[in-house]
């Protein structure tokens, strides 16, 4: 148990090296596809009119055209970037994603329609609408599947632009599309096995979570189970009898309680021996759990040789009863005794009976002590419910 902490550590710590990871390889992939674009669109905007429709194999390329497609494609990137970063922040939770999802929707929706129209006009391929999609599906989409199917359907595209262009009438462009399209398809692989990766490792980090979850829940259970236990006697402790009493108190469920209490266990210890009081508690406390029929009624060890025994929603009378079926019941283990000062010669229990109704909640537990006191005092081996019935004199009978 005391290895949980750090296990969920090292996963978190785990993740975030996956996290790392991808994020330096994505900049390693990214960096180096971006200064390639650059240059090859710095040469183009720095090349006479001529050669420049000679290099798209298009009459309607203009310098000034030209440069306004390559302005809106680096506010699409910068954009793209952003909207990456941002969205690579926010990843941990879909809920934030919401607002860079949309935006990147919205925004690069526009833009590319806008680069579309005029770069059909001068047979501008779309690679940075591309360039941007890789990047999108490297910070964004954490299921690889979807980046997969992003990244290689963008290829397609990709791919299907380039074959439209004729390598006759722009020779120079047509080899640059194919050169981006190798270059293409490698990184969609490094990025797609990459997410791949990390997605994998965050599943079986996030695996181990939850058996680790399991664990903690079964430990918990352990933990409650035995602290509501009395570890000598194998029945409930205080601890239970004070939670159990809240609970009814705050349902204002109404119910009978008796106090039982060991007869003469003091002289049982001083002859037999502390052991033997142990083993003779613990037969009493299984004597007394397995008499209670009714499935609410509870036995507890009180304290020392003493147990409670809850009856919820059992009248007085019928709480007397049942307690007389417990004390013969201990009667009935015939454990020795013979030092007691009375002649019974057999351990006995006396038990004072008490119900809420009587004199309210408060005052049960006081009142039951008191009716034991008084069973004690009446010659022991007794129910005290404070009523003038069979079941208080049915030790006289049987003794
Ligand atoms: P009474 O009939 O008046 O109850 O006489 P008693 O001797 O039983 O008196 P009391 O209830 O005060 O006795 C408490 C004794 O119970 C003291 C101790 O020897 C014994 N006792 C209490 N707790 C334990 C326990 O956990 N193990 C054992 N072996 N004895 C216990
Ligand atoms: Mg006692
Ligand atoms: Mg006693």
């Amino acid at each position: 148990m005391g290895s949980q902490a750090p296990k969920v550590q090292n996963v978190q710590g785990e993740i975030n090296r996956q996290n790392q990871v991808r994020q330096r390889n994505l900049v390693l992939v990214g960096l180096p596809i971006l200064a390639f674009i650059a240059a090859g669109e710095w040469a183009n905007l720095h090349k006479p009119v001529a050669e420049l429709q000679a290099h798209f194999g298009s009459a309607n390329v203009t310098p000034e055209l030209f440069a306004v497609v390559l302005g809106l494609r680096t506010v699409l990137l910068l954009l793209l970037v952003g909207l990456g970063y941002w969205g690579w922040r926010l990843r941990d939770n879909e809920e934030r994603l919401y607002w860079p999802t949309t935006l990147f929707t919205l925004l690069t929706g526009g833009m590319l329609s806008a680069i579309a129209a005029l770069a059909l006009q001068i047979n501008l391929s779309l690679d940075i609408f591309l360039v941007g999609l890789f990047i999108y599906c490297a910070l964004f989409f954490l299921q690889p599947i979807i980046a997969a199917l992003f990244c290689f359907g963008s290829l397609a595209i990709y791919l299907g632009t380039a074959a439209l262009i004729s390598p006759e009438a722009a020779p120079a462009f047509h080899a640059g599309l194919v050169i981006n399209g190798g270059i293409m398809v490698t990184l969609g692989f490094v990025v797609c096995l990459q997410n791949y990766r990390s997605k994998h490792a965050e599943l079986s980090a996030l695996a181990m979570l939850s058996a680790d979850n399991v664990d903690l829940q079964e430990a918990k259970r352990a933990i409650e189970l035995t602290s509501a236990i009395d570890s000598l006697t194998g029945v409930l402790n205080r601890r239970s009898l004070d939670h159990d009493l809240a609970l009814l108190r705050s349902r204002s469920d109404h119910y009978a309680l008796a106090m039982v209490d060991l007869d003469y266990f003091k002289l049982f210890n001083d002859h037999y021996g502390h052991q033997a009081g142990d083993r003779t508690l613990k037969s009493v406390a299984t004597a007394l759990a397995d008499a209670v029929s009714r499935s609410g009624d509870k036995v507890y060890r009180y304290g020392g040789e003493e147990f409670i025994v809850l009856l919820p929603h059992t009248p007085l009378e019928g709480a007397a009863v049942a307690m007389e079926r417990l004390r013969a019941a201990v009667e009935r283990l015939a454990i020795a005794h013979e030092f007691r000062p009375d002649d019974r010669g057999l351990v006995t229990i006396s038990a004072g009976v008490a119900h809420s109704l009587e004199q309210g909640f408060d005052a049960v537990l006081d009142l039951a002590d008191q009716r034991l006191y008084a069973g004690k005092a009446a010659g022991r081996n007794r129910i005290d419910s404070g009523l003038d019935g069979a079941s208080d004199s049915a030790a006289d009978s049987s003794s």
